[in-house]
């Protein structure tokens, strides 16, 4: 039997994963600049905290939750998104409190049952933040600029930045029902279970991706008209932000995003590079997500990135970074002597990256595995080597060969390597 990874998933190979250790680091280095604490939550939650967080009728908990009973009959679910984990952990832990501002980021793998295609997984992994506690437009400003800078960081240069906003519940329940009204004639032509799926989300509407649905809504009610006061300084301050960040966007009022926890500001970054599934990152503001679960009014705002989306990204761009060699050094070992053993340890006590023939076969054998292994040296030592005292040290791509006393081997190579 030949296993395979499971539909929807992949194995990050050597090589990749470096990619994936500097993406994360960068995006480490980012979060620092803004103060912002990771937050590691575990892989499975309640599955109610994903139903009542992001909403009965949310495509993700309908159709999409890895959802099983454990043997102590619980109903637990593997996390198809990070933000209500986050915020379950926030509130158990009390990592704020009224009045105080709590910065948190992650990365994280996400599960959704969705039909795998490029760009698409049903293991996906996400970097996010979550800023909490404050419901200014200030605050969304900060986790766009700094989902931007953190592109930017990576060489993804190609960006487009969409804004919008959705009001607040009570323009949002006017607004939906103006938007069903509308749709009725469309809604009568659809299948049971679009019909369903929009009544209980008319939002959706705007941007669905079903050409006759795009059709029938080219002139529905905007929310704009329906939008309060609130909302509506709240939108025009962040463009404002935005616009003196030096930052480029567009505002789409059909931005809608797929989970019903958003109030006020929704964003996008989407990237030309992509194709069909062009979203690099989405986010908003979700002032009302943390009562909901259980906790006191606090307004929030943050975002999720999609990591395999920004390298696919970076490849298509042509500027995934390269690879580094697995070792600075292969040493080839033909003796038994424990003094080889000591150089050995020496040298990487002083931080040489070695590799070595655990089998220690033929120094014919030895060599060949030094050219494969994409070290740029080789260091030998036999019997001979230890008796004069010095190791032969040779860079495999020009073939040039020296007898470097011990101590010296790491700062020789160290010094060949920077040249
Ligand atoms: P969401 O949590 O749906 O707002 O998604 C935020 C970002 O995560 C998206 O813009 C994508 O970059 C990424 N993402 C979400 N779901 C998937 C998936 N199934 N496969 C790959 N990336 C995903």
């Amino acid at each position: 039997m030949q296993y395979k990874a499971p539909r929807g998933t992949q194995d990050i190979l050597p090589g990749d994963s470096e990619r994936w250790q500097w993406l994360e680091r960068t995006f480490r280095e980012v979060c620092a600049l803004y103060g912002y604490q990771e937050i590691r939550t575990p892989i499975f939650e309640q599955t109610e905290l994903f139903q009542r967080g992001l909403g009965e009728a949310t495509e993700v908990v309908t159709k999409e939750m890895y959802t099983f009973e454990d043997r102590g009959g619980r109903s637990l679910t593997l996390k198809p998104e990070g933000t209500a984990p986050a915020i379950r952990a926030y509130l158990e832990n009390h990592l704020g409190g009224p009045g105080q501002v709590t910065r948190l980021y992650y990365i994280t793998p996400i599960f959704r049952y969705e039909r795998p295609q490029a760009g698409r997984y049903r293991q996906a992994h996400q970097t996010g933040l979550e800023l909490i506690g404050s419901g200014s437009p200030e605050a969304d400003a900060e986790v766009i600029d700094l989902t931007l800078r953190w592109y930017r960081q990576l060489g993804i240069q190609q960006l487009t930045l969409k804004v919008n906003t959705l009001g607040m519940r009570d323009c949002r329940t006017r607004y939906r029902e103006a938007l069903l009204d509308y749709a009725r004639p469309l809604l009568r032509d659809l299948s049971d279970e679009e019909r369903v799926r929009f009544e209980s989300n008319p939002l959706r509407m705007l941007d669905s991706k079903d050409p006759r649905v795009q059709a029938a809504m080219a002139e529905a009610p905007t929310l704009e008209a329906f939008l309060e006061a609130e909302s509506q300084e709240h939108f025009e301050r962040l463009l404002e932000i935005l616009g003196t960040l030096g930052a480029e966007f567009e505002v789409d009022r059909r931005l809608v995003r797929g989970l019903d926890y958003y109030t006020k500001t929704v964003f996008e970054v989407q990237s030309p590079d992509l194709g069909a599934q062009n979203a690099l990152c989405g986010g908003g503001r979700y002032d009302n997500l943390i009562q909901e679960i259980g906790g006191p009014p606090t307004p929030a705002t943050g975002v999720a990135m999609g990591i395999e989306r920004a390298l696919l990204a970076l490849e298509a761009a042509g500027a995934l970074p390269e690879t580094a060699a697995p070792a600075d050094a292969f040493a080839i070992v033909l003796t038994k002597s424990p003094e080889a053993e000591r150089w050995l340890a020496d040298w990487r006590s002083r931080g040489l990256r070695l590799l070595t023939d655990p089998e220690r076969r033929s120094a014919k054998s030895q060599f060949r595995q030094a050219d494969k292994s994409g070290a740029p040296f080789a260091v030998t030592i036999g019997d001979e080597e230890l008796e004069r005292g010095s190791a032969k040290v040779k860079q495999l791509s020009t073939g040039e060969e020296r007898e470097v006393a011990p101590e010296a081997v790491v700062e020789h190579i160290r010094s060949a390597l920077e040249a």
